[in-house]
């Protein structure tokens, strides 16, 4: 969809164009497989001489609809959906990195995203250097390493709610010739575009606000485009140099900066670790997307309301959310996230542990889950479930103090769930 359209147009209307007499709605292709008249066709797409489909754990006309909605969404050239958001940050990372590579990474990231960088990809003999978000342009360059292939953060941090400085991160990574990849989901891009500010590739969880509804675990990858793979060959051979199981291809010469690495993703990652999203989920992701720009307004409201009410309770030690003036993350969410961030609040409440569980036992409408971004207002306490093998003292020291509540206001009114927060604080003693 042209790029004059607005963010809302191409949520309802991107990535599907039915021709004459075509289903209104993108069709749900639950087929595993494609029908071709002679093995040379089908060679053709074996080769990637021609673009196709011919098996489901590869690619599925469903989900490439739904995907090039994500990419216009993103101001990206192409995109790829997955089977969940830790899928599509794992295959970001190992797209470009191999066993002896280095990742640079914010420390202030979604837990699964952490263990997977620090434990999981350490197995795979890629180390990681973490940085804080905030750190000085001094202390982000001097992480870096000769091989380090990949700079990485997330817009706003589940469950830390700290903002990226998209623009200080991308030219660090840029300075060293590798890729920034940008976790955008808690913003999505209704509320912040990271291409437009120089980062290189865009990873989702889908399970979040773009599905919305709590109806399906996914994920999503998009590339800008941008990065010029070739200018810096000796660093991704993956992409440079020729692949033995393609016959030879070199996929940033064939498919340019544009489509490599997509490509490499596609015909490598997903061939051979099968973590495609079901046609069905891609299905009812699109019905999530077609409404993402009305709801994420909505989302934004409540939560800004019930940050700014939170924050003058006599009973709340401390409320996180970078919409109110007093967060120290204020001005980065002025520059970089205009229309407001998410419906994400955290708080602590005065008496630890105790008065958070007493506190969540009270409320109505906000549901004990472990979930954010959903439809439904939904809380956590990381002290009694995420977090529960930690004592207080090492909460403490992880930044999450025991009376930490996750607030992930939902689409309700936001005079309903304000008042069911104040009842249950009134039972806190
Ligand atoms: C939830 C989440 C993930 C993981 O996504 P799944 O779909 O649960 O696999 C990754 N990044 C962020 C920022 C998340 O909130």
């Amino acid at each position: 969809m042209a790029e004059e359209f607005g963010q809302g147009t191409k949520c309802v209307q991107g990535g599907y164009r039915p021709g004459n007499g075509e289903p209104r709605q993108v069709p749900i292709v639950q087929s595993t497989t494609f029908k071709y008249e002679t093995s040379e066709a089908m060679g053709r797409l074996f080769d990637l001489e021609d673009s196709g489909y011919f098996y489901t754990r590869l690619q599925n006309p469903t989900n490439d609809a739904v995907a090039a909605k994500i990419a216009e969404l993103e101001g990206g050239t192409a995109a790829m959906l997955t089977s969940s958001g830790q899928a599509a940050n794992f295959f970001a990372l190992f797209n470009i990195c191999e066993n002896g590579s280095h990742i640079v990474a914010s420390s202030s990231i979604y837990g699964g995203t952490f263990n997977l960088i620090a434990v999981t990809m350490a197995k795979m003999g890629i180390t990681a250097t973490f940085v804080e978000p905030d750190c000085s342009e001094e202390e982000l360059n001097a992480a870096f390493q000769e091989n380090t292939r990949a700079v990485f953060g997330e817009t706003i941090a589940n469950p830390a709610l700290t903002v990226l400085d998209i623009e200080k991160f991308a030219k660090a990574a840029h300075a060293h010739g590798v890729p920034l990849i940008v976790d955008n989901t808690f913003p999505t891009p209704v509320n912040c575009q990271p291409i437009k500010w120089g980062a290189d590739i865009v990873t989702h969880s889908t399970t979040k606000y773009m599905d919305g509804h709590g109806a399906g675990v996914g994920g999503a990858i998009v590339d800008s485009g941008n990065f010029d793979w070739m200018a810096n060959a000796e660093k991704y051979p993956g992409l440079c140099q020729p692949d033995d199981s393609y016959h030879g291809i070199v996929y940033a010469e064939k498919f340019g900066k544009e489509g490599a690495f997509i490509t490499k993703a596609t015909s490598q990652l997903m061939r051979d670790f099968g973590s495609i999203q079901s046609p069905q989920n891609a299905f009812l992701l699109n019905l999530g997307l077609e409404s993402l720009h009305v709801r994420m307004a909505r989302h934004v409201e409540n939560g800004q309301a019930m940050a700014e009410y939170l924050s003058k309770h006599p009973k709340i030690e401390r409320v996180s959310y970078p919409g109110l003036e007093s967060d120290p993350f204020y001005p980065l969410a002025q520059k970089y996230l205009p229309k407001g961030g998410c419906g994400v609040v955290s708080f602590e409440i005065k008496g630890g542990r105790a008065a958070a569980e007493a506190f969540m036992k009270e409320l109505k409408i906000a549901a004990i889950e472990t979930h954010v971004a959903d439809a439904r207002t939904c809380c956590l306490n990381p002290a009694t479930s995420t977090h529960r093998q930690m004592t207080d003292e090492q909460l403490a020291a992880a930044g999450i103090p025991a009376g930490l509540v996750r607030l992930s206001c939902g689409l309700e009114d936001a005079a309903d769930l304000i008042a069911d927060v104040e009842r249950a604080l009134e039972a806190v003693s």
